[in-house]
This record gives structure tokens, C-alpha cells and sequence, in this order.
């Protein structure tokens, strides 16, 4: 009995396996066919200046509209994008048809923010390459903002850095994502030439439980910091109005959450 309940489990295990696998491959093959026949969009989410409510950027986001299974998001695909290596042409893609957006727009003082793969950044060409692609598109690079994530800077922080510094030298910013997720070092913080820090969502979705959740006090350590270091701060996730007014009345300049506005396709 316990011999044939073993075979049984191996068994299901292996089709599990199998079908798992044979799920990455279709998944891989659609993502090139995806790229092939641009299902790839920017959807934009606004990022606003907490004091007025005034529009000042955008984040660009990446949906994929899948011609069986309907709009799909990053988590449903991004890491098999990522796996595959895919994720650079479709990265680039998106850098592409995000500042064509943007620079379709009447407005000409707002920023946008580009998701940019860790995967980018060990190339020694990322800079040059952007730097091209808006010279290209004719969107200012001072209109731009690349957003990376503490893990991308685990790997050799002195190459992102450098990176990040010849960008800047063209005039495109550094936001860093996610911020106190990752693998926080704060001595790499004054080192890295950032325009922009933004506070995870984990911590701003605390805020509506009161001025005595440690959360508040990290909002409140992060604030402080930026603040020393000429850092602007941008809080991510803000659902509710507290949450909104709270991070306001700390003294954090712009957001961006559902309560402001969802993603969605720009308007031109
Ligand atoms: P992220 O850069 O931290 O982006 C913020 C995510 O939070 C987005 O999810 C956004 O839709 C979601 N969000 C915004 N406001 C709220 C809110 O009030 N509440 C909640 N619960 N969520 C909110 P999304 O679009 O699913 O993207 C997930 C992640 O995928 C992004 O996290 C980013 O790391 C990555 N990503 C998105 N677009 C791209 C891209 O074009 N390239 C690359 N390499 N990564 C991307
Ligand atoms: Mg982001
Ligand atoms: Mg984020
Ligand atoms: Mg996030």
C-alpha cells in the first residue's frame, strides 16, 4: 500500500513537473510571438504632488494584451521574461512606445519612470542606448526617470553606479524602487546619484493603523534621510485618504496609489 501511494505521488509529481515545463516553453514562445506582433503596452499610473494633488510624472507599466487570455500583468509573465532572457527586447520595446506616449502629450513638464530589469544593467551599453532612444524619440532626457531595485545593485553596485551616473550626466534620473524591501544598505545610498527614493507600498498601507505603527517611524527614518541627502520622495501604493493625508502631513512631496489613479493607457 505504501508502495503503490509512493508510485502514486511520484507520479503526480511528474506530471506536475512535466506540464510545468512544458508551460515556461509555451509561455516563451508566446512572449516572442507577443513582441513579434506588439501585445506589448504602457499602461501609466499618475504621480502626484501630494500638497495640490497636481499631476507631475508618471510611472509606465507594462501590461501584454494576450489575444485568448485577456490583459495579463507583469506577475503573470514577468519572470519567465526575465528567465528567457526575453526580458531586455521587451524592455526595450517599452522604453520605446512609453516616451513616444509621453511626448505625444500636450503637457511638456511632467517626468515619466521606466521599470528597468537588473538584467540591464550589467550591459555596459544601457546608457548609450537610452541615451539614443530618446534622442530618437525627442523626448528630454531630463523628462526621464529609470527605476531600479535595491537587488539590482547587489550584484557589482560600483557598475550601477557608474551607470547611473553617466545617465544622469545626460540628464536622466534615478529613482530606486521598492525601497526597504530589499537588502537596505544606507551606505551605498549618498554614493548612488539618485533623483528619486520610493517607499514601498508595505509601508504607506500601515499608515491607516494609527501614528504608533512602526511603520510610521520607518516613513517618518525615510523622510529624514531623503530629505539630508537631497532626495525626492515618491510613497507607492496610497489607497486611502489617510494614508494620503498622513504621508502629506510628514512632509512626503508626491505619491502615486489606486486612490489617485490606476493604471491606465495615456491619454493624449
Ligand atoms: P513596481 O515598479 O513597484 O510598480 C508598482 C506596482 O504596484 C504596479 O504593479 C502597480 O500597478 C501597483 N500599484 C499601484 N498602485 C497601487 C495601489 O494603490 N495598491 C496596490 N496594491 N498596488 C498598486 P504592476 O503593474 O502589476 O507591476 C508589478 C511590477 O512589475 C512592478 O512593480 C515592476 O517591478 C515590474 N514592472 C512593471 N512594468 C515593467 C516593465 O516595463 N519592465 C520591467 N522590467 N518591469 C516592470
Ligand atoms: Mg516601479
Ligand atoms: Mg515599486
Ligand atoms: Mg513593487
Amino acid at each position: 500500500r505504501a508502495k503503490e501511494l509512493g508510485r502514486k505521488r511520484y507520479q503526480l509529481f511528474d506530471e506536475t513537473l512535466a506540464r510545468s515545463v512544458v508551460d515556461v516553453l509555451t509561455l516563451e514562445g508566446e512572449l516572442r510571438q507577443a513582441l513579434k506582433h506588439g501585445q506589448f503596452e504602457p499602461h501609466f499610473q499618475v504621480i502626484c504632488r501630494l500638497e495640490d494633488g497636481a499631476v507631475v510624472g508618471y510611472e509606465a507599466l507594462i501590461r501584454w494584451n494576450h489575444p485568448q487570455r485577456g490583459l495579463l500583468l507583469p506577475g503573470d509573465f514577468l519572470k519567465i521574461a526575465e528567465d528567457s532572457g526575453l526580458i531586455e527586447a521587451i524592455d526595450w520595446h517599452m522604453f520605446e512606445i512609453s516616451c513616444q506616449r509621453l511626448r505625444r502629450q500636450e503637457r511638456t513638464d511632467t517626468f515619466m519612470t521606466l521599470n528597468v530589469s537588473a538584467l540591464h544593467l550589467r550591459h555596459d551599453n544601457f546608457d548609450a542606448r537610452l541615451i539614443e532612444l530618446l534622442e530618437r524619440t525627442g523626448l528630454p532626457p531630463t523628462r526621464v526617470v529609470v527605476e531600479v531595485t535595491e537587488g539590482a545593485l547587489l550584484d557589482d553596485p560600483e557598475r550601477v553606479r557608474a551607470t547611473l551616473e553617466r545617465l544622469r550626466a545626460a540628464g536622466v534620473g534615478a529613482a530606486l524602487d521598492d525601497f526597504g524591501t530589499g537588502y537596505s544598505s544606507l551606505s551605498y545610498l549618498h554614493s548612488l546619484p539618485l533623483r528619486i527614493l520610493k517607499i514601498d507600498r508595505a509601508f504607506v498601507n500601515e499608515l491607516d493603523k494609527g501614528a504608533n505603527t512602526s511603520s510610521t517611524t520607518v516613513v517618518a527614518a525615510v523622510l529624514a534621510l531623503a530629505r539630508a541627502l537631497d532626495i525626492d520622495v515618491v510613497a507607492e501604493g496610497i489607497e486611502t485618504e489617510i494614508q494620503y493625508a498622513a504621508l502629506h502631513a510628514m512632509g512626503c512631496a508626491m505619491g502615486q496609489g489606486y486612490w489617485i489613479g490606476r493604471p491606465a493607457p495615456l491619454e493624449p
